[in-house]
C-alpha cells in the first residue's frame, strides 16, 4: 500500500545529518507547527533534494507519512531571493530559526510564528552590506517570538506593584527575568534581578511593538542591538530552559 502523503509550505529551520547520505530536515509550516522529515539521499553531491533544501528557505514539500519520521519526497523552492547570502546575514537569521525550533511544536497551530519567521528572514536577506540593520531585525524577532509565545515582558508597569514609572534616560532599572520584567525602585528587588540600562529596556519595548519597516527606520546601532540581544539571551534561557547556541556565535564571531 502506498504511503499517505501530504503537502506543506514551510520554512527550513534546521538540517541534521543522518548517516552517510540522508538529512533530517526540521521545518515550521504555514500553520506554525513543527514538521520533521527525512530527506533521503539529500547529502549526495549533486542530488536535487540537497540543492532545494537550503537552510532558511521557504519550500513547498511533498511529504510521505513514515513509521517514525515522515519522508520528504519532493521539494520546490518558493522564494529564492529571500535566502540570506552573506555570512553576517545568515548569522542574524540563525538565532531566529533556532528559537522557532524551541517554541514551535508538532501539531500546535501558531501561524503568527511562521509569518514572523518568514518575514524576518526576507528582511534580513534584503540587508546586504547593512549588517547593523540585520542585527536589529534579529533582536526584534527574538523578542517578538518570545512575546508571541506567551513570554511578553512587562517593562513599564513594574511587575510587582504596577506603577508605570521607569527611571529617566541614562539610569538603570532592575529587571527580573523570572518575574517577567522591570521592578521599580520602591519594590523589593527579586533575588534574580539584574540592573539594565533604561535605554535597553526602551529598545526592547519599541522593537516588540514595531513592524520590521519601522525597526529599519530606527537605524539602531550595533552596540544597542547587542545589549538587547544579551537581555533576550537571558529571557530565552529562563523561559525555554535552553541556550541559543547560534546567539553565542553572533556574540563571539567578531563579524559586527
Ligand atoms: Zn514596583
Amino acid at each position: 500500500m502506498a504511503a499517505k502523503t501530504y503537502k506543506i509550505r514551510a520554512v527550513v529551520i534546521r538540517k541534521t545529518r543522518l548517516g552517510e547520505k540522508d538529512l533530517i530536515v526540521t521545518m515550521i509550516d504555514e500553520s506554525g507547527a513543527l514538521v520533521k522529515g527525512v530527506a533521503k539521499g539529500a547529502r549526495k553531491p549533486g542530488g536535487s533534494l540537497a540543492a532545494r533544501l537550503e537552510l532558511f528557505s521557504t519550500v513547498d514539500a511533498l511529504m510521505a507519512c513514515g513509521r517514525s519520521l515522515d519522508v520528504v519526497c519532493e521539494v520546490r523552492l518558493v522564494d529564492v531571493k529571500s535566502i540570506p547570502r552573506e555570512l553576517e546575514l545568515s548569522s542574524c537569521v540563525a538565532p531566529i530559526a533556532e528559537l522557532l525550533g524551541f517554541v514551535a511544536q508538532p501539531d500546535l497551530m501558531q501561524p503568527r510564528l511562521y509569518e514572523m519567521g518568514r518575514a524576518a528572514i526576507a528582511r534580513i536577506a534584503d540587508c546586504q552590506g547593512q549588517s547593523a540593520q540585520a542585527l536589529a531585525i534579529c533582536a526584534a524577532s527574538l523578542w517578538k517570538v518570545m512575546a508571541q509565545s506567551g513570554f511578553r515582558p512587562s517593562f513599564t508597569p513594574c511587575v510587582v506593584c504596577g506603577t508605570r514609572n521607569l527611571p529617566g534616560s541614562g539610569e538603570t532599572t532592575a529587571v527580573s527575568v523570572l518575574d517577567g520584567g522591570a521592578v521599580c525602585a520602591n519594590c523589593p528587588r527579586p533575588a534574580d534581578a539584574i540592573m539594565v540600562d533604561v535605554e535597553t529596556v526602551r529598545w526592547c519595548e519599541a522593537l516588540i511593538r514595531s513592524k520590521f519597516d519601522e525597526v529599519l527606520e530606527y537605524e539602531m546601532d550595533t552596540a544597542a542591538s547587542f545589549e538587547v540581544l544579551q537581555l533576550a539571551r537571558m529571557w530565552i534561557r529562563a523561559h525555554t530552559g535552553r541556550d541559543l547556541k547560534s546567539l553565542d556565535f553572533l556574540f563571539t564571531s567578531g563579524l559586527f
